[in-house]
This record gives C-alpha cells, sequence and structure tokens, in this order.
C-alpha cells in the first residue's frame, strides 16, 4: 500500500466506493464522474504507479479479471460495447497514479468520441514505423 495513494485506499477499506467486484488481487469500482453508465475502473492490489512500469507478472493477473468484469457489466447495462483504456502519465490525462484500466460501456448512438482522429502521409508513417520498432526492446 502506497500512502496517499486514492485507489490503495479504496482497496484497503479507508475510502468508500460503490465495489462491483473482489478477491485477494483485484479490486473493482465504479468511477466517480462516469463518461457513461456503469463506467469502472479495475485495479491491482499492489500498488504501481501506470502501466508502464507495471510488471508483466501483475498485467496477467489484472487483464483476465477486466475481461470478466466487462462481461458483467455489460450483461448489467445492457450495453453494446464498450471501450478499455488506461492513461499512462500526465500527458495522457492521468491523474491518479496508481494503475487502473477504465472500462467505459458503450450505447448504440451515445455519441462519445474518446479519441479524435486526423489524416497522416503514407511516408511520414512509414519512417515513424522504422523508428519505433529500432526502439523496441
Ligand atoms: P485517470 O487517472 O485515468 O485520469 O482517472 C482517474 C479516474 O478515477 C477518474 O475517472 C476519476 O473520476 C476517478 N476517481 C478519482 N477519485 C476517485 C474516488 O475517490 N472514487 C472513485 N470511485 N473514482 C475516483
Ligand atoms: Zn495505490
Amino acid at each position: 500500500m502506497a500512502a496517499d495513494c486514492i485507489f490503495c485506499k479504496i482497496a484497503a477499506g479507508e475510502i468508500p466506493a460503490e465495489k462491483i467486484y473482489e478477491d485477494d488481487k483485484i479490486l473493482a469500482f465504479l468511477d466517480l464522474k462516469p463518461s457513461s453508465r456503469g463506467h469502472a475502473l479495475v485495479i491491482h492490489k499492489f500498488h504501481t504507479a501506470d502501466f508502464a512500469s507495471t510488471p508483466d507478472g501483475i498485467l496477467n493477473e489484472i487483464v483476465p479479471a477486466v475481461k470478466r468484469i466487462a462481461a458483467g457489466i455489460m450483461k448489467a447495462t445492457g450495453a453494446a460495447g464498450f471501450n478499455l483504456t488506461t492513461n499512462n502519465g500526465p500527458a495522457a490525462g492521468q491523474v491518479v497514479f496508481h494503475l487502473h484500466f477504465h472500462i467505459i460501456p458503450r450505447y448504440a448512438g451515445d455519441g462519445l468520441k474518446l479519441f479524435p482522429q486526423h489524416e497522416s502521409e503514407k511516408s511520414k508513417r512509414q519512417m515513424l514505423a522504422e523508428e519505433i520498432k529500432k526502439n523496441l526492446a
């Protein structure tokens, strides 16, 4: 447990939340400010700041739980789909530095636009793809 971490405090029961799933390692609860009905957050009780700094062993435990919880949310809400996101770092909008996955249920015609897109040039995409490939460990 990390001192002053809101999500560690929720996991410890020190801050209330509408919990929807809990076991010895995983906790899921409804987001305080939902993007859509049923918007939930899934955390591992082992504190890590963000996705990039989380050991693979922890990710291996949380991802199947996210899948199961998303299925339950879909059934309960009647959602037609869901977005699964994690904000990694302040530039990506992360404000709580305990890894969490957002499950955002989507409803037909809800008009939510989470990822604005723009056109790109093929030559620039190709150069960028090469640069990224070189930097992959
Ligand atoms: P992020 O760090 O990915 O930007 O998002 C943090 C999310 O946690 C936000 O969607 C915010 O509404 C939610 N959140 C922040 N504090 C609390 C809290 O105390 N309880 C609950 N249930 N959600 C919270
Ligand atoms: Zn924490």
